[in-house]
């Protein structure tokens, strides 16, 4: 099972990363987004990141021209039809990519493999409702992806071990380290990553610090790159307070209720770096 060309479904910062990274790996890309604005801000935010790559001498100008010109955008689904796989990375909500995988089953020829770089979400239950669940997938990149070196796979539970087997190879091919997981809530990254994301919200929430102070708790203490409350910021806290929803759904434990204060960021639509408010201001 050869991977040659490659969909990508949400031009966000996630899809537009994968994106990035598959057609630097030499792959033709197709990224799809609900409309023009969102391919545009999806694309703009690639050319960006290649220009960066350029600057710190990691890219030639002519091998990021290259790569720039083998993503095409689109805002019609149909345009999947003959992709060898095709990786949603839409917005963190059962809904929306079970519509999106029911829609891409429809479009895509049987034998394209479909993945998730779903945070949180039940692999099996979005394979369920295709009738290809042995060709469904969970391929989740960490962000920012042109940057982070681990890809989870996870299996769903109707996962065949050739497609498995393929998307590792993929995930090689991209440059990344493939890592085996099962199918959970959160999978391992996030099961672990966002309780402790939530509890730093629950700090600034009783006012034990701020939110400077707590994330240099964490990074002078615990030695992280940063802090958890920028690190929030950035993955963007819609993105976290969903996947705390699926993991207090999944798991009916108390211990994984959303803080109140991370609730009501959302509500007021702080979502941090992409809203340019949340933990801290930007630009
Ligand atoms: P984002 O908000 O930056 O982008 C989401 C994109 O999805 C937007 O461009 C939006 O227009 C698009 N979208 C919404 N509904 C759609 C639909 N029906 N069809 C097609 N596109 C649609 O979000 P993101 O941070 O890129 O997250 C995307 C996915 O990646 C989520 O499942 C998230 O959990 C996962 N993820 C996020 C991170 C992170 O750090 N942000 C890390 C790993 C995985």
């Amino acid at each position: 099972m050869k991977i040659n060309s490659f969909g990508v479904v949400g031009a966000g910062q996630m899809g537009g990363g994968i994106a990035q990274v598959a057609a630097c790996a030499g792959f033709e890309v197709i990224l799809y987004d609900l409309n023009d604005p969102a391919l545009e801000r999806g694309i703009k935010a690639i050319s960006s990141s290649l220009a960066r790559m350029v600057k710190k001498e990691k890219l030639t100008q002519a091998e990021a021209d290259q790569t720039l010109a083998r993503i095409k955008l689109t805002t019609d689904m149909a345009d999947m039809a003959a992709t060898d796989i095709v990786v949603e990375a839409a917005s963190e909500d059962e809904a929306i990519k079970k519509t999106i995988f029911r829609k891409l089953d429809e479009v895509c020829q049987p034998e394209t493999i479909l993945a998730t770089n779903t945070s949180s979400i039940s692999i099996t239950r979005l394979a369920a409702v295709t009738s290809r669940p042995s060709k469904v997938i969970g391929m989740h990149f960490m962000n920012p992806v042109p940057m982070m070196q681990l890809v989870e796979i996870i299996r769903a539970l109707q996962t065949d071990d050739a497609v498995f087997d393929a998307v590792q190879q993929l995930s090689l091919d991209m440059s990344k380290v493939p890592v085996d997981v099962n199918d959970a809530p959160g999978f391992v990254s996030n099961r672990i990553l966002m309780p402790m994301i939530n509890e730093a919200v629950f700090c600034r929430y009783e006012n034990i610090a701020s939110a400077e102070e707590i994330d240099t708790v964490m990074k002078l203490g615990m030695s992280h790159p940063m802090g958890p409350l920028a690190l929030a910021d950035l993955i963007g806290l819609d993105t976290c307070l969903s996947i705390m929803n699926v993991l207090y759904d999944n798991f009916k434990d108390s211990k994984y209720r959303p803080c109140p204060l991370l609730v009501q960021m959302v509500d007021a639509g702080y979502m941090g770096r992409k809203s340019g408010r949340g933990f801290y201001t930007y630009d």
